[in-house]
């Protein structure tokens, strides 16, 4: 006797096997990692993108700091410029000079817009790295497979009692949908259950279990619907 359990989804033989515990378990899966991941990634995405920011803007300022400072020490170093600003650019001296020192004044303060410019666009080219950097930082702890919480889960110790699978909700997984969406896919999670229980994973069909006592296995709130 072929003891390999029927499809879960559509109860056809186990070979050759068909494609619907496979699909399900992609789907399932797809929607456990939203509702697991979606908010770490969003947390893990906004560190990463102030400590860039900050890194970059900090890493501008040191240079146009160093930038500036050479600007007005070029500057000072204008004949006639100090002279110049004590009245406020009208210095009793003869126009020739005063034309050429604005001039200059002026070449200096094009020249430190371009170069503010530069440090700004090599500062900003450099995002790419400095945010794999900062995503560098942050630690994947995946916990041993000898730990108890991975060995023994606290639920479903006795195994999980049939209750088949609801084909009626078919049809009405398009119009659940949108309220399926917003609840992030609160009461679809039967098909899931099945489903994760993929056929490589599944023993020997189980014999009839035990009454599971009510609260008997405490589980992670709103991990499964009430029924
Ligand atoms: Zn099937």
């Amino acid at each position: 006797m072929d003891a390999a359990p029927n499809c879960a989804i559509c109860n056809g033989p186990a070979y050759p096997e068909c494609s619907c515990e496979s699909e399900r378990l992609q789907i399932a899966v797809k929607q456990a990692e939203h509702r697991a991941m979606e908010a770490k990634l969003a947390e893990i995405r906004d560190w990463v993108i102030a400590h860039a920011r900050q890194h970059i803007l900090n890493a501008f300022e040191r240079l146009t700091s160093t930038r500036k400072q050479a600007h007005s020490a070029y500057l000072a170093s204008l004949p006639n410029y100090s002279i110049y600003m004590q009245y406020s650019g009208h210095p009793p001296i003869h126009p020739g000079y005063i034309a050429q020192l604005q001039s200059q004044i002026a070449e200096a303060h094009a020249e430190l817009k371009r170069g503010i410019d530069a440090d700004w666009r090599a500062s900003v080219l450099r995002y790419p790295e400095v945010l794999d950097y900062f995503y560098s930082l942050i630690e994947l702890k995946i916990p041993s497979d000898r730990s108890p919480r991975v060995v023994e889960p606290p639920f479903a110790a006795a195994g999980y009692a049939d209750r088949g699978y609801d084909h009626s909700r078919i049809g009405k997984e398009s119009k659940k949908k949108k309220r399926r969406d917003r609840e992030a896919s609160v009461g679809y999670k039967d098909e899931q259950m099945i489903a994760v229980a993929g056929r490589s994973m599944r023993g020997p069909p189980a014999a009839p279990t035990p009454p599971i006592l009510p609260g008997g296995y405490p589980r992670p709130p709103g991990m499964y619907p009430p029924y």
